[in-house]
């Protein structure tokens, strides 16, 4: 349970009043569990490998902290946050701006798709935290726009992501921008090997950090029905008739079948945003946030969209292409039952898919059962 914790408060912490006042206005009571273990480590200087599910509170883990450490009074970037999609910089930057409204804080998000000149316009004023995708962030560097070597804190979040070999080359030259001592801290829901080999190289003793033990999927209900190909569109119609979606998200293995599923969407009557990889910034970002402010009941996308994003009204996802793979799986269906939040996961599955269907539930551990006809309104 998400809820379960120590019973720290977060006046145990000895925050800035500011950044408390922040923190409660942002409607948290109590510190989650990976905040609990996080804030009190992260505030002492120490390098941290936390792994935690989603949903459970990680971005507040490493911003209370972060916010704390940081020195309005300097003018320099103190903390740089890295994130591996240009949504998920825009919604961690909010977050710092959330808690941190009463301190100070001038946050910047810098991302591909935007041009460098405004970027470097921007930089020009007072920046405490950067926010921003590797690439730019890079490049920024490496232009002698920003200066690394005063950051104290390098943050990087949906880190198994950051260190996958796309990424990797530039990490590490992002990091020779730094000085020695400067504190790490990485967070994820998945682990898998590069992270070890980025510890050892780059990380001093860092806490690690595990809460995965717990079923990670807890509170999501997750059905599948096995469907040809040809009648998918069918298929979500009847859904769509049938749930009781607060907000949808529903994903495609492609792009191209992003917009086709979307235009036929539109057609049976449903209204819906799209957005991929291929489109301009400009528009992901205004899907982006219209979404989120419910200026539409269903997002239809790709793989974009999976990781870190926190929608709270999403209540359903659906997979109208089945994925490949349990860490897409886990990253897809982590987008409903945030925060101890309900939520329903769909799954169609063709012929081809079966397999992939038995062995991601099997890698998983988790329970994926026949829809019913009538799914229990409670469960979501
Ligand atoms: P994760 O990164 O672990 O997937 P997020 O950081 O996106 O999770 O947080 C999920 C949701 O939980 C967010 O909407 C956030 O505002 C909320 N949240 C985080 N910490 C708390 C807390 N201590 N009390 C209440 N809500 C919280
Ligand atoms: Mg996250």
């Amino acid at each position: 349970d998400v809820t379960a914790t120590k019973g720290n408060e977060f006046e145990d912490y000895y925050l800035k009043r500011e950044l408390l006042m922040g923190i409660f206005e942002a409607g948290f009571e109590k510190p989650s569990p990976i905040q609990e273990e996080s804030i009190p480590i992260a505030l002492t200087g120490r390098d941290i490998l936390a792994r935690a599910k989603n949903g459970t509170g990680k971005t507040a883990a490493f911003i209370i902290p972060m916010l704390e450490r940081i020195n309005t009074a300097n003018t320099h970037v103190q903390s740089l946050i890295l994130v591996p999609t240009r949504e998920l910089a825009l919604q961690t930057s909010q977050v710092c701006k959330t808690l941190g409204k009463h301190m100070q804080i001038n946050v910047m998000v810098t991302t591909g798709g935007t041009t460098l000149k405004d970027d470097i316009m921007r930089l020009s004023e007072t920046v405490h935290v950067l926010v921003g995708t590797p690439g730019r962030v890079l490049d920024l560097a490496d232009k002698g726009v920003v200066n690394l070597k005063t950051a104290e804190m390098f943050i990087m979040d949906e880190a198994d992501k950051l260190l996958s070999q796309e990424f990797t080359p530039v990490i590490e030259k992002l990091l020779a921008h730094f000085q020695a001592k400067r504190q790490i801290l990485l967070y994820s829901a998945t682990f898998p090997l590069m992270v070890k080999e980025f510890k050892d190289k780059f990380m001093v003793k860092p806490y690690e950090i595990n809460l995965m033990d717990e079923l990670t999927l807890k509170g999501i209900t997750q059905y599948y029905a096995f469907v040809e190909e040809k009648q998918k569109v069918h298929c979500l119609n009847t859904l769509f008739s049938k749930l009781h979606i607060n907000q949808s998200i529903i994903f495609c293995n492609s792009t191209n079948r992003v917009e086709l599923l979307a235009r036929k969407i539109t057609e049976l009557g449903y209204s819906c945003f799209y957005s991929h990889a291929k489109m301009l910034q400009q528009h992901r970002n205004r899907v982006f946030h219209d979404f989120r402010n419910g200026a539409c009941r269903n997002l239809v996308c790709s793989d974009l969209l999976t990781r870190g994003i926190d929608i709270q009204a999403v209540n359903v996802v659906i997979n109208f292409d089945f994925p490949k793979n349990a860490e897409t799986y886990l990253h897809r269906i982590g987008r409903s039952g945030r925060f101890g939040h309900l939520g329903l996961a769909i799954n169609l599955v063709t012929y081809e898919d079966r397999f992939n269907l038995y062995r991601i539930e099997q890698e998983l551990g988790t329970e994926i059962l026949p829809i019913p006809a009538v799914i229990d309104k409670r469960l979501y």
